[in-house]
């Protein structure tokens, strides 16, 4: 019987240590003076995986952080912002993409560069471009790169350059999925004036792997989440609290808090982490919550461009309607920045706070709480960021102070309601 139970257990280790690796997404948002950082990075489970990407992103924030500290005097704003994707295959093979742009004075132009990482899971190792297509199919590829590149960059093209990359071969920087597969190439690299990823995506039909894989994505089908109503009382003191800068991994445990103390809260949700943690985010509308939008990578959106500005937005809102069939009315500038460019580019309600937390800067809880209580009054905004471990302690010991003082915890546009309804009677 015993023998039963171990065989048991370790067939159970089996089966969950080998299918499933809980995907991550760790982010490190930083402003200092006018000098931002934003980065957000894929964690999948896989060590030697993880540690690579890890590495990469140590280097360019160590890079970054030496060239402003050197211009300090120059540099008056500067940015760093690093987005990502990451795809699995065949539930085998992953393909990762680190996005990296900069600007700053000291450039005269703002630059994107790429990293990829292709990871067979199953045999453990790094896979280059002479893993994935056969031998005999290289100069065709080559060919195809080529005549994409002259037609669509004729005028910055250095073709010596382009020829001596391409005889790298198993350096050349690519991602593939069932349908494409997609080189790229970083500014400067091929290009003369150019300041980013170049890309060229090539048919797997016309290519033909080494392996087989089966075409047709099959996109996740989510049906949609009835919220929880909810009874407000007009007539009692209410706050709402936000959360900016998720979904993370401590998501869930807010949410946690929130249930226990019967409380609403909104969340300014970053675009590019809405899929990775789509169940916390069902949840979020399901327990009666609110999402805005907070940008789909956390760019600096008082220095973007309409386009840019119109992508950031636009992207965020689609992914969180997808996920979880809510569309969110409001939306929280990145960098609480803020101007009338920015309030006019949305049709989205610009909502900033009353009450800052400062849980991200501030490292002990009994601190925070002891310098947030006195400033919270009826009517106010409270911001907490979705990114600190400490913000679920922040979250628990103010709901229990505001539940003695007799506080409804809403939404943001619960509290809206709220105070259009007393501004109601107040008139009549
Ligand atoms: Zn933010």
């Amino acid at each position: 019987m015993k023998h039963k139970i171990w065989l048991l257990f370790i067939l159970l280790l089996f089966i969950t240590g080998c299918t499933t690796h809980k995907k991550q997404v760790e982010t490190i948002i930083e402003k200092k003076n006018h000098i931002f950082v934003t980065i957000n990075y894929p964690v999948s489970g896989i060590q030697k995986l993880d540690n690579q990407v890890k590495k990469e992103i140590q280097m360019r924030y160590q890079t970054f952080s030496e060239q402003q500290k050197e211009f300090v005097d120059i540099a008056s704003k500067a940015e760093l912002n690093i987005d990502y994707t990451i795809e699995e295959i065949e539930h085998r093979y992953i393909s990762i993409t680190l996005t990296i742009f900069s600007n700053s004075n000291l450039l005269a132009n703002p630059i994107t560069e790429i990293k990829t990482y292709v990871f067979d899971k199953k045999k453990k190792k790094f896979l280059t471009i002479l893993n994935i297509i056969p031998e005999a199919q290289i100069k065709n590829v080559k060919e195809f790169i080529t005549k994409d590149l002259k037609k669509n960059y004729k005028d910055c093209l250095l073709e010596d350059e382009l020829a001596k990359t391409l005889k790298q071969w198993d350096q050349l920087q690519f991602t593939f999925d069932d349908e494409t597969l997609t080189f790229y190439f970083n500014p400067y690299e091929i290009a003369a004036g150019y300041f980013n990823i170049i890309k060229v995506s090539i048919p797997i039909e016309h290519v033909g792997l080494l392996f087989d894989i089966e075409k047709g994505k099959t996109e996740p089908k989510w049906k949609e989440v009835e919220p929880t109503t909810k009874v407000i009382d007009p007539n009692k003191k209410s706050i709402a609290i936000t959360f900016d800068d998720g979904p993370s991994k401590y998501t869930s445990e807010l949410l946690d808090v929130l249930k226990t103390y019967d409380a609403s809260g909104t969340f300014f949700v970053i675009g590019n982490k809405v899929e990775i943690y789509s169940d916390t985010m069902r949840r979020m509308v399901k327990e009666g919550n609110e999402i805005g939008n907070h940008s789909y990578n956390h760019k600096w959106l008082t220095r973007v461009t309409q386009q840019e500005f119109d992508h950031q937005i636009n992207q965020t809102q689609d992914i969180i309607k997808k996920v979880t069939g809510f569309t969110p009315r409001l939306m929280r500038p990145t960098y609480g920045a803020v101007n009338e460019k920015v309030r006019h580019q949305t049709n989205l309600k610009v909502v900033m706070w009353t009450v800052d937390t400062r849980d991200w800067e501030n490292k002990n809880v009994k601190s925070i709480i002891r310098k947030t209580l006195p400033n919270i009054q009826d009517g106010s905004i409270i911001l907490m960021h979705d990114t600190k471990e400490r913000t679920v302690e922040v979250l628990k010991k103010l709901l229990h102070e505001l539940k003695k003082e007799n506080y409804q915890f809403v939404t943001v546009s619960e509290l809206e309601q709220i105070q259009t309804m007393k501004q109601n009677n107040y008139e009549k």
